[in-house]
């Protein structure tokens, strides 16, 4: 049995067919290129699979696209009924990342993870015994949407002050550029080029970064009052400048966790962009009898 893994991130759609537990081939895709339904159904008709599971980056139910702040053309569709003959999976991206992680990679051995994909927005999800914990709707764990600044910037969601407002990549490439034309400077036109200035030393880069692990600290504080989780992957693309952040994350964390939390490890992913299609195949693997 072939399963076709396809992460559908915001800007770019990672994609993997397993075979017999290994991931024989990959590819990435532009997000534009698929940006509406059918468009990616003819990407789909060019690989050969048996089953498909697919990791959104929105609020999906039953199949059906509620809210996709990213892909405005995927709301209202059915995704169930467009990719029926392929006996598809529908599953939210972050619930699959976490998934991934917590068999195979940073939290594997461990009963209960939490996981935080940090990329454009900011995604979640939880795996207690190797099952994604979803809320009773199906849509629960939206922790980008837990608001951490009661009059802070307006979020795509139509909240305000939610983490994904400041942590999410595009409002953080947004507030940095800000800062940098304020002083005079060129504004950074990504998050890898943020991190790059922040490793050849320009010092409002680097405070930028800082700042970023308080917030995310203030986040990731309150996640483990309420969960007590035994371990935090962070994924996404911003979790490869954790050393730039960490230091202030885990300062902040300490500040605002209950006492007698343990030290809960929060660290990077161990199969980077390969989680979700890690999660996404052990939904669907065969397992041994
Ligand atoms: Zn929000």
């Amino acid at each position: 049995m072939r399963v076709l893994v396809a992460d559908f991130g915001g800007l770019r759609v990672k994609w993997g067919i397993f075979e017999r537990g290994k991931l024989v081939r990959r590819g990435i895709i532009d997000s534009v290129s698929v940006r509406d339904p059918e468009k990616f159904l003819g990407f789909l008709r060019g690989l050969e699979f048996d089953r498909f599971v697919l990791g959104f980056a929105g609020l999906v139910k039953d199949g059906v696209v509620l809210h996709a702040p990213n892909h405005p053309r995927w709301e209202g569709y059915d995704l169930k009924r467009i990719f029926g003959e392929y006996d598809v999976v529908v599953e939210n991206d972050a619930n699959l990342f976490t998934l991934g992680e917590a068999i195979y990679g940073a939290g594997r051995g461990k009963k209960f993870v939490l996981g935080i994909t940090l990329g454009t927005g900011v995604g979640g999800g939880l795996v207690i015994d190797g099952q994604i914990i979803r809320g009773a709707g199906g849509l629960g764990m939206e922790i980008g949407h837990i608001t951490i600044g009661i009059d802070g910037p307006p979020c795509n969601c139509g909240s305000y002050g939610c983490a994904e407002a400041y942590l999410g990549g595009i409002y953080f490439v947004e507030r940095a550029a800000r800062l940098f034309v304020r002083h005079g400077k060129s504004a950074p036109k990504s998050m890898r080029q943020l991190e790059e200035f922040a490793r050849m030393g320009v010092s409002l880069a680097r405070n930028l970064w800082r700042e970023y692990g308080k917030y995310l600290g203030v986040l990731v504080a309150s996640l483990i009052n309420v969960f007590d989780p035994e371990i935090i992957v962070l994924g996404g693309g911003i979790a490869a400048a954790y050393d730039l952040f960490k230091d202030d994350m885990y300062e902040e964390i300490k500040r605002r966790r209950v006492a007698y939390v343990l030290d809960t490890p929060v660290v990077p992913s161990e199969l980077g962009t390969d989680a979700a299609l890690w999660g996404g195949y052990h939904l669907v693997a065969p397992r041994p009898q």
